[in-house]
């Protein structure tokens, strides 16, 4: 029986992902290392804890939505300890397969279930509880996790019961997101810098073969200037390196990744690491 739950990070995708899960019912406790971001889902009916080990203490699932694969592993190792022996770690956030592993293996020495479950969906799906849930790891484990599951997201894909699948499948998701936003802001760039009105483009694909939602939405972000980030280019930086490391560990040509890779960082390092990876549309000046 699952009621008690610890979401540990409440950055962009943290907090939407805990106010679903107290709107499902489930009693949530928060921690975030800059309290700012973790106090106001006091008013949503989260409990706010100091820190990671009194946030867990009475979990039955705990979710870590931090960076990084170290912001894990650091925020982690503070808190196992204290977690119940029942306890499950479902893993949500985006580390990679060297990453997934190191997890998992710190959750074994611990004798902790895990559950590697990246999530598909940026900050309005996690605030909406419309996420893809993308699972994988023993399946005797799923009933525990599935309550936490179903208030995130709207689908749970259980990829398989190998360490790191749902991160195989999602590294997948994100080389093609990446690639799509960088190829939409290459089109955007070409447009406007061959003289003509750039909105064209956008209007011209709309409805037909080539056209995608998902280059509608980062185009118009793109053409409007609004850069709020939903999905971070800090992250988008980070999540080409792991797919890059992918590739070449099935022995697959890193090409186009690297050279999605290189606008990102280029635009990060420009001055736009914090805002949407829409902004990898100044990239290409
Ligand atoms: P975010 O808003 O930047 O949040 C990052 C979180 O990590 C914050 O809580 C931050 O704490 C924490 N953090 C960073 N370094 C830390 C450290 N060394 N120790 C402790 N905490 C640390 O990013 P986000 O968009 O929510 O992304 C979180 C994860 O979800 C990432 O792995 C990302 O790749 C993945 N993801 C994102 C999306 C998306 O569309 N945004 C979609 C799917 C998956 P502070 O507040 O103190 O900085």
């Amino acid at each position: 029986m699952t009621s008690s739950v610890a979401v540990l990070g409440t950055g962009i995708m943290g907090a939407g992902m805990a106010r679903s899960l107290v709107k499902a019912g489930l009693d949530v406790t928060v921690w975030n290392r800059s309290a700012d971001k973790a106090r106001p889902l006091a008013d949503d009916g989260a409990k706010v804890a100091a820190d990671p080990a009194e946030a867990v203490s009475g979990a039955d699932v705990v979710v870590t939505m931090l960076f990084d694969v170290d912001a894990v592993a650091e925020v982690m190792q503070r808190a196992l300890a204290a977690t119940p022996e029942h306890a499950i770690w479902a893993q949500t956030s985006t580390v990679g397969l060297a990453g997934t592993q190191r997890l998992a293996d710190l959750a074994g020495r611990y004798g902790r279930g895990f559950v590697d479950a990246p999530v598909l969906g940026t900050k309005q799906p996690a605030e909406r509880g419309e996420l893809i849930v993308l699972a994988s790891g023993p399946r005797e484990l799923a009933p525990r996790v599935e309550p936490v599951f179903e208030a995130i997201g709207s689908k749970t894909v259980w990829v398989g019961e190998r360490v790191g699948d749902g991160h195989r499948l999602k590294l997948v998701l994100n080389s093609w997101v990446l690639s799509i936003t960088a190829a939409t802001g290459q089109a955007i760039a070409l447009t406007r810098d061959l003289g003509v009105d750039p909105q064209l483009f956008l209007d011209t694909i709309a409805g037909g073969v080539t056209d995608s939602p998902y280059a509608q939405l980062k185009g118009k972000a793109m053409l409007a200037g609004d850069f709020a980030p939903a999905f971070g280019l800090a992250g988008a930086v980070k999540d080409s390196e792991l797919i890059i490391d992918a590739l070449r560990e099935v022995g697959d040509d890193p090409a186009l990744m690297q050279a999605v890779h290189h606008l990102m960082s280029a635009a990060a390092d420009a001055g736009h690491a914090d805002e949407d990876m829409a902004a990898v549309v100044h990239a290409f000046r």
